[in-house]
Parts: C-alpha cells; sequence; structure tokens
C-alpha cells in the first residue's frame, strides 16, 4: 500500500536520513491481457488509466510507455493552464478540465504547483481589444472569469513591459485570473502513483509496435517491445505520434505532426507575476518558481518527428521577447528544447470512438494539451468505458471532420500549422 505524502511523513523521513520513501509506483511486467491497454504513458494517457478505476471501476488496466514517464510533452511543455476559449464546445470542455485542476493536487496527494496567477492576452491594435471583449464576454455568459484590463492598469500591474512600442503599442488586454501554471512532470507522476494505487500496471520502456484486430476488425490486443498484450479495448493517448499508431490499425487521420519549442533563461528574483500573452506575434512568458523566464512562440513550421528545433525560430521568440520586454535583453538562455505537436485541421482535439470496435483516440491536441489534461482523462475514461462520447467532450468526436462541424478556434480554416 502506497503511503500518503503528508507533513508528518516529511519530518518523520527528515529525521530517518529519508531512507523510509518507497517507489512512488510498482515496476511491473506485462500481464497476459487486459480489459483496457491505454497506449502512451503521458499526462492523457496516465490520467485516463487513473478515471477509469476511479469514475468507472475498470482497474485491470495497463499504461504502456515507450520511453519513461514524463519524458514526452507532458515534461516538455511551458506549463500554461488555462479555460478562456470562445467556441461552446471547447468551452464546456475546458472549463470542466480548469474545474479538475482546482481540487487535483488534494485528489492525488501530490504536490502540482498549481498556481492560478492568471493569464493576460495582450491586445495590440483596436480590433484585437473587440475581439478580445468579444471572448472575455462569451466566457462570462460561460461562467468563466474574464475581465478586461485597460493600458493603465497593465502599466500597473506588468511594469516590465514596453507598453508604447511604436510598431507593437499595448491597447490593452484580456486577463483571465483562473488560469496560471502548474508543474508539468509533477502532473505526470501524481496521475502515475494515484493510478497505480487503483491497479492500473504501468508499463515503461515497452513500445507498442503493432495493433491487433481479429477477421471481423474487432481489437484483440497489442504486440510491444515486452511480447503480446491481449486486450479488447485500446485506448490511444500518444500526443505527437498519433497519426503514426493509429495507422498501425489501418486509421488515417487529419492530423500533421510539427515541432514546437520551449525556452528558460537562468534565474531571476521575481518580475513577473502573471501568464503574458503577446497577440502581435505569437509569444507567452512566465516565470517559473525557480525563477527562470519560460517562454515559447510559435510552431517551426514543417513536419517533423524531431524533438529538437532550429535557430531561426529561435531568433523569431527571441525577437517577440524584445519587443514585449525589453529589459530582459540580457539575460541568458539556460536552455531550450523542442516537443512534436499533433496538429489538426482546425486545431481543436479529438477525444472520440472510431469505427475500428475496441478502438479509442485521444489526439490532436496541438500545443494546447497541457491544460487539457484532466480533462481530457475524465471524458476520454467515460469513452472507453462506455463506448460513447461524455456529454462534455461531445463535440470532439472524429467525425466532426466528415460532417463540417470543425472547432476552428482561430478561425484559421484547415492550416494545422497555423493554429
Ligand atoms: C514546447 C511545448 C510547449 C507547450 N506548451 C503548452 C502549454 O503551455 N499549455 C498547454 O496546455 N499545452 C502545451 N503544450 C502541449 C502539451 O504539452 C501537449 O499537448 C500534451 O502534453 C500532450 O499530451 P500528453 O501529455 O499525453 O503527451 P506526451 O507526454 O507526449 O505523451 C505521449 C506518450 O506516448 C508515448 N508513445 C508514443 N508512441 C508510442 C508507442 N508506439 N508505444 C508506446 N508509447 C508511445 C510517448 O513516448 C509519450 O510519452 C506544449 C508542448 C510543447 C512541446
Amino acid at each position: 500500500m502506497m503511503s500518503q505524502y503528508s507533513v508528518f511523513q516529511l519530518l518523520r523521513e527528515t529525521l530517518r536520513g529519508h531512507t523510509g520513501w518507497r517507489p512512488a509506483w510498482r515496476d511491473p511486467a506485462p500481464k497476459q491481457r487486459y480489459d483496457v491497454v491505454i497506449v502512451g504513458g503521458g499526462g492523457h494517457g496516465l490520467a485516463t488509466a487513473y478515471y477509469l478505476a476511479k469514475e468507472h471501476g475498470i482497474t485491470n488496466v495497463a499504461v504502456v510507455e515507450k520511453g519513461y514517464l514524463g519524458g514526452g510533452n507532458v515534461g516538455r511543455n511551458t506549463t500554461i493552464v488555462r479555460a478562456n476559449y470562445m467556441l461552446p464546445g471547447n468551452q464546456r470542455f475546458y472549463s470542466k478540465s480548469l474545474a479538475l485542476w482546482e481540487g487535483l493536487e488534494q485528489e492525488l496527494n501530490f504536490n502540482l504547483m498549481m498556481s492560478q496567477r492568471g493569464v493576460l492576452n495582450l491586445a495590440h491594435t483596436d480590433g484585437q481589444v473587440d475581439m478580445f471583449a468579444r471572448r472575455a464576454n462569451a466566457m462570462r455568459l460561460h461562467g468563466d472569469d474574464a475581465e478586461i484590463w485597460s493600458p493603465e492598469k497593465i502599466a500597473a500591474e506588468v511594469p516590465m513591459l514596453d507598453l508604447d512600442s511604436a510598431r507593437f503599442p499595448v491597447r490593452g488586454g484580456l486577463m483571465h485570473k483562473r488560469g496560471g501554471t502548474a508543474r508539468h512532470d509533477g502532473v505526470a507522476w501524481g496521475y502515475a502513483r494515484a493510478a497505480d494505487r487503483l491497479g492500473v500496471d504501468i508499463i515503461q520502456n515497452c513500445e507498442v509496435t503493432a495493433i491487433e484486430r481479429d477477421p471481423q476488425g474487432r481489437i484483440t490486443g497489442v504486440d510491444t517491445t515486452k511480447g503480446r498484450i491481449k486486450t479488447g479495448k485500446v485506448g490511444l493517448a500518444v500526443a505527437g505520434h498519433t497519426s503514426q499508431v493509429a495507422q498501425m490499425a489501418g486509421l488515417r487521420l487529419p492530423i500533421e505532426t510539427h515541432l514546437l519549442q520551449a525556452f528558460v533563461t537562468e534565474g531571476l528574483k521575481p518580475i513577473l507575476d502573471q501568464v503574458v500573452t503577446f497577440a502581435a506575434g505569437h509569444f507567452y512568458i512566465s516565470q517559473s518558481d525557480k525563477g527562470g523566464l519560460v517562454f515559447g512562440s510559435s510552431l517551426d513550421g514543417y513536419n517533423s518527428y524531431t524533438a529538437r528545433g532550429n535557430l531561426p525560430m529561435v531568433e523569431h521568440t527571441a525577437e517577440a521577447a524584445m519587443s514585449l520586454m525589453p529589459c530582459i535583453g540580457r539575460l541568458r538562455l539556460l536552455r531550450h528544447w523542442g516537443g512534436v505537436m499533433d496538429m489538426t485541421m482546425d486545431g481543436s482535439p479529438i477525444i472520440s470512438t472510431t469505427h475500428v470496435p475496441g478502438l479509442y483516440l485521444n489526439g490532436g491536441w496541438c500545443y494546447g494539451g497541457f491544460k487539457a489534461t484532466p480533462g481530457s482523462g475524465w471524458c476520454f475514461a467515460h469513452t472507453i468505458a462506455r463506448d460513447q462520447p461524455h456529454p462534455i467532450g461531445a463535440d470532439l468526436r472524429l467525425d466532426r471532420f466528415m460532417t463540417g462541424r470543425e472547432l476552428d478556434e482561430a478561425g484559421t480554416g484547415a492550416q494545422p500549422n497555423l493554429h
């Protein structure tokens, strides 16, 4: 039985020289058969396994991960959590996800460093101010929080910004106070520990190499680098590798894989209290609890499965940073890294049954899937357990691309690299 983390346990272990800690989850060999196999041990796969066990009582579940937990995008993102969407299909889903985030540390008994410090989207033209006002109204009508901030308010709250830049003056902003950041790999570890506690087997260093079906097309199992596992239900949660793994079951998806980079500077004393986004280019920045400024911008612009980016995007990102906050120009960059993004044609995710009986799909998270982790696991577990979409994720079905009911939040059309 896994112990409950508490201040008393911490004190006891401090006095015992930290000799009493046990692994946070087991390291089991795969069984021959499971009721459900989840492919991908990122945030979404682990959350799905947790909610399958907790909400639906399905505990004979394996999460099969080709690398180590936290090695995928769940540990590579810029950790922004928010629910500031406008289209009803997205709003319903992301509001639920944010509500789940708000109780998650207590539920998982794990410090996720959830910090609702507010997300401020800056507007640089009058048109953008109008657009944000429309979005804020839609958010408030739906019950999410939103405020429009004037340039004076922004100057008082975020003094380091260059508000009067000749090219990109700040005309106002949309503040979403319940948004913020959370510790990304902590989310993977917290869900892993809680799922393991409920009986889920987490199998690392185990790649799924084939998906098996019977002559009627039903799922019968998966082949892995640790042998064959029989199951009647396979849930895919492999993020940037969604189209590759889905192809193993004969599915061709409206998804392209692109590369996104992120950056962190050396540590500073606190200078930035919120998450700030720059709408004149595409740039977002926050300060980690260690003091580093964490930021990112756009995709590298071509299809790729490599998890490292190129220098032109480094330059582009540095330009955006300097346009917005010239005072950070002398900071040294500590690290930058990349992740592979499963970009859909409308920029919205997919949580769905498929035409292959027993195959369920979770993917297309573009570069917004971290904030979706709890909501995604919640809805996907429901879809797998009941063979139908959860009402709050009903608009995220795969068949929307056949019926023309896309959720194009950015309004950029079927151009995945622009979402
Ligand atoms: C640089 C960057 C910044 C981002 N910033 C944000 C942000 O600020 N806010 C936000 O909401 N989102 C952000 N995202 C997006 C977010 O990180 C992803 O959408 C989300 O993490 C994807 O879900 P996941 O956690 O399950 O993915 P992953 O952690 O990638 O999990 C998928 C797992 O599947 C495994 N896998 C793949 N193929 C196989 C196979 N054949 N067999 C077994 N296992 C397999 C992989 O090894 C991987 O561990 C960002 C992403 C990146 C890269």
